[in-house]
């Protein structure tokens, strides 16, 4: 492991708020060392206040904080003198400790301190900085692992066996200390948890742990306990492990009560160790450190039988619950991390986000397990341990904080034509719901419109089976299914009269505007037919339907055809539980086709400036690409639940629609 402190790069000495977010950031960028949230860091700082007394200040990183992006006013500046009095209380209880900490801060806007910061305090150095290395985890997650750190370390850091975060581990933490620090000692390791260093400078903490955590990794490679390599697999992608995956999901929205994504996984590690001859055994221990199982559960599940994994869980809930201090309410009993030979990994969230955390965190996983198996075997903590963090007030307000989930949370939205115009303005609707997107289009732009988690766009021309087909998937290989089909992708050639239309022509606007989307709706169905709420189809459609114009028969010929297609799947699919309406946009301008030039143009045509043709409809309004995308996505919301295989205007209104 190699410090990344480069002199030239560091802020100023003196400014020890502005190093200590320096060096937590530099921690942060190795994900070998913390991973989502993990970790935490501080520094003690001599201040006057505004009464002029002076007082020391720890500044420690607040909850909700990334050390990886953390800022100034992501570290909670806490009272010492009173965090000191609090390490020497006989008991405190957590929700208490939390109020205490929130209460002797000196800025009212601040975060939520790190629950780690009576520890903090205690500890007699100016920066001190807490990870929880693989390294370090991976060799006290084995059956002798005490003794090892011992031998790596020696007198050089001070060894706690593993309590639950929180008041008691602060006490426990400075009765060590007091007992077996020296003059060497600049570092404390937490059996399965992690580890601390400490120093006077924010370089020195930094280097230290960097030093101690290269100290560990060089003792697994000496064991060949690092980066265990596994024989390579070979993933296979096709429609029928499409299908397979899509089940699990609807299984396991099912054992949640809501909807999830489910992100599969072959690269790297994954499906070798899915397919480990002793996954079964290796891969039921338990979690690396115990902060994982808000995130992962206890336990990934091995196979695809949701009910018996649900049923473990119910069982492992009442045998631990009786045992906790206050009675718990049971999580949902649905599985957040999934190893299948024939799948490799699925991670599971509610978010696209969360399962992209999950995977993050089990890709580490992996290689702990591997490495402390190489050393003896892999022994997480016992049930009752994970269970009290699992089910922790403090952790569970952590994911509560999230608030409501969004409307569209854990669904998958699959939109064609959509690097502009209204297809765009569908993906940032679809979203900004909650969605979970995949966007489609011939333009490259499309796999850039965003690089949020809960995006993916991929290039196709959906006049291609075959391209589509591959579309659906990787859609369905990224996020577990496809709840929403957005029918948008089409052309309007420029305009041509019935007795001039060749047929090349009339063919080439069929193609894309209508046959394309058959191929969608019939290689979805299986998909739809499967979402936790029910498939949605939102066809956009065109006022040429109801009204078509001159010069455009190809274009009004297949918008109609389209949309007698959709009446016909409403029929068809409603015992599905598959809703199918359309929209009939008209005069929408703000899309690629429509340059200055063509606007300004068009209107001197008809005699009108550009703004009295931009709203040249019944109630003088201008319709935009967001307005219909707006309404695209109500349509698949609860308000239009009851309704199917109807045709909604979105254009201002007109005297030949009406
Ligand atoms: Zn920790």
């Amino acid at each position: 492991m190699q410090s990344l402190w480069q002199d030239d790069a560091a802020p100023a000495a003196g400014d020890d708020l502005a190093l200590r977010v320096h060096t937590s950031r530099l921690l942060g960028r190795d994900k070998s060392l913390v991973l989502h949230g993990g970790g935490n860091t501080s520094v003690k700082i001599a201040e006057t206040n505004v009464c002029g007394e002076a007082e020391e200040i720890l500044y420690v990183k607040g909850s909700g904080w990334d050390l990886e992006t953390i800022e100034a006013a992501g570290f909670s500046p806490v009272r010492m003198a009173h965090l000191l009095k609090l390490a020497k209380l006989p008991a405190l209880s957590d929700p208490e400790m939390v109020n205490q900490l929130v209460t002797h801060q000196t800025r009212a806007s601040a975060p939520v301190p790190s629950v780690e910061a009576i520890l903090h305090a205690i500890l007699p150095y100016r920066f001190v900085d807490h990870t929880h290395a693989d390294a370090v985890v991976t060799i006290t997650n084995t059956a002798d692992g005490e003794a090892r750190i011992r031998e790596i370390y020696g007198q050089d850091v001070v060894v706690v066996p593993y309590v639950m975060p929180g008041f008691d581990l602060a006490r426990l933490c400075a009765e060590r200390f007091a007992a077996e620090s020296g003059p060497r000692t600049i570092g404390m390791v937490l059996l399965n948890h992690g580890i601390f260093s400490f120093g006077d400078t924010a370089k020195e903490s930094y280097e230290r742990m960097i030093a101690l955590v290269d100290r560990a990794e060089q003792y697994l490679k000496k064991h060949g306990a690092w980066n265990v390599a596994l024989p390579t697999a070979e993933a296979a992608h096709t429609p029928e492990v499409a299908r397979g995956l899509a089940k699990l999901r609807a299984d396991i929205s099912m054992a949640a009560g809501f909807p999830v994504v489910v992100s599969r996984r072959t690269d790297g590690k994954f499906l070798p160790y899915a397919r480990h001859p002793e996954a079964a055994t290796i891969s039921q221990q338990g979690p690396a450190t115990p902060d994982h199982v808000i995130r992962t559960k206890r336990l990934p599940m091995l196979g695809r039988d949701v009910d018996a994994y649900t049923e473990a869980y119910r069982a492992y809930f009442a045998a631990q619950e009786p045992a906790a201090k206050d009675r718990k309410t049971m999580l949902d009993p649905a599985p957040r991390a999934v190893l299948d030979p024939e799948f490799g990994f699925c991670a599971i969230g509610r978010t696209a986000q969360d399962a992209a955390i999950v995977a993050d965190i089990y890709g580490h996983t992996i290689d702990i397990i591997l490495g402390a198996t190489a050393l003896g075997g892999y022994r997480a903590l016992p049930a009752k341990d994970i269970f009290d963090v699992e089910y922790w007030d403090l952790e569970q307000a952590k994911l509560k904080k999230g608030g409501k989930p969004a409307a569209f949370a854990g669904e998958v939205a699959f939109v064609t034509g959509a690097a502009s115009g209204i297809g765009k303005a569908c993906v940032e609707s679809l979203m900004a719901r909650g969605a979970a997107v995949v966007a489609l289009d011939l333009n490259e732009s499309v796999k850039t419109l965003s690089s949020k988690a809960n995006f993916l766009g991929l290039v196709c021309d959906v006049t291609s089976e075959e391209q589509l087909h591959a579309a659906i998937v990787q859609t369905v290989e990224t996020f577990g299914g496809i709840d929403m089909l957005v029918l948008n992708a089409g052309i309007f050639p420029g305009g041509c009269r019935i007795d001039a239309l060749p047929t090349a022509d009339w063919q080439r606007v069929m193609r894309i505007n209508l046959d394309s989307n058959l191929t969608l709706m019939r290689e979805c169905h299986p998909y739809l037919k499967l979402a936790p709420r029910g498939g949605r189809v939102v066809v956009i459609g065109s006022k040429n339907v109801p009204a078509p114009g001159p010069g455009a028969a190809a274009y009004s010929a297949a918008k109609a055809a389209l949309n007698q297609l959709a009446r016909v799947a409403a029929l068809e699919w409603g015992a599905d539980n598959i809703r199918i309406n359309s929209l009939h946009p008209n005069a929408v301008f703000d899309t690629g086709i429509w340059t200055e030039e063509v606007l300004a143009s068009r209107a001197k045509h008809y005699g009108l400036t550009v703004d009295e043709y931009k709203r040249n409809n019944v109630l003088k309004t201008e319709v935009t690409s967001r307005d219909v995308a707006e309404l695209a996505a109500e349509m698949c919301g609860p308000l239009f639940a009851k309704t199917t295989g109807a045709q909604l205007p979105v254009d201002g209104g007109n005297d030949r629609v009406i």
